[in-house]
């Protein structure tokens, strides 16, 4: 496994894979790598020829108060875990390589980031979609890999390709969670037992939604309410948002007629954690197809 620290190298190993006819996968990642990351990685290595990864805790996308130098870094473990899929390179660069001095270029996907994280992180979706224009410059991907649980980022940078014609297909993968349900995630590593403990009601809550939808509910009210009640009963949890919106174009929803996605932010401590699932209304609740 080749690691790559300079953009001019990894692009000059991107042209070199392509000249050879080979398809490249790449999965963008902040590493402390887990089960979520590596279903990613195995997908890419299943789909494509070469298999490209970044490894990059982004400062352009943490706010002046959020965990960007405590965010856990392990790069000797992240580097024996992706010799198991195996991967073929790895990009890590430092921030100076990805935002040198008289740096002033930034790409802004305006519609989809305005709601759920993009309203309560501001600037977060800029750093995100700058970032991943830049890695797909430097890494020259056909293929790159998001997860679904970050799943307003998958959104944005699929409209963010389509806008800015990116020659990159995008693939969304679901989520990987733990036994218990909890969605595995870099920053599940903060969480002492208690917060452990409380942090599983946010899935808990997104499958209270789904049942309350299986049940017949035919507004987010109802999903809302039910998703609410199990998120009450957990100990201090801070709950940050939790909303139904539509799944396409993210913007809030009354009656249910199409796919939603159930989304919840919430602090565990000072720990914040995400978690979503797509629900799809049964046919009987659908809009009937224009004629
Ligand atoms: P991160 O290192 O947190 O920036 O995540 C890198 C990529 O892995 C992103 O596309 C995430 O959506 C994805 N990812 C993170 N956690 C999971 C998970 N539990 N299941 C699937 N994908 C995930």
């Amino acid at each position: 496994m080749e690691i790559i620290r300079d953009a001019r190298q990894m692009q000059q190993w991107a042209d070199s894979a392509r000249i050879a006819g080979e398809k490249i996968a790449c999965v963008p990642t902040m590493g402390y790598l887990h089960e979520g990351h590596l279903s990613l990685m195995r997908e890419g290595r299943r789909r494509a020829s070469k298999l490209a990864v970044s490894i990059f805790v982004n400062p352009a996308q943490f706010g002046p108060n959020e965990d960007l130098n405590s965010y856990p870094r392990d790069f000797e473990r992240d580097c024996a875990l992706m010799e198991t899929v195996p991967v073929d390179v790895v990009f890590a660069p430092t921030p100076a390589v990805m935002y040198p001095p008289g740096f002033q270029t930034w790409i802004e996907v305006t519609e989809i980031t305005q709601g759920l994280c993009g309203a309560r992180r501001p600037g977060h979706f800029r750093g995100v979609a700058t970032v991943v224009a830049k890695l797909f410059n430097i890494m020259k991907p056909h293929l790159a890999i998001f997860g679904e649980k970050d799943y307003q980022q998958l959104r944005t940078i699929e409209r963010m390709v389509r806008d800015l014609n990116f020659d990159v297909e995008i693939l969304g993968m679901p989520t990987v969670r733990e036994r218990d349900g909890l969605a595995m995630s870099s920053r599940n590593a903060y969480l002492s037992p208690e917060w452990r403990t409380s942090a599983l009601a946010i899935s808990q809550a997104l499958k209270a939604a789904a049942g309350r939808l299986a049940q017949g509910a035919t507004h987010a009210r109802e999903l809302r309410e039910a998703a609410q009640a199990t998120l009450h009963e957990a100990n201090g949890l801070n709950v940050q948002y939790l909303e139904v919106v539509d799944a396409l174009t993210l913007k809030p929803v009354d009656r249910i007629e199409a796919p939603v996605l159930v989304a919840i932010a919430a602090f565990a401590g000072s720990t914040r954690l995400i978690d979503n699932c797509v629900l799809t209304p049964p046919v009987r609740h659908q809009r009937p197809p224009r004629a």
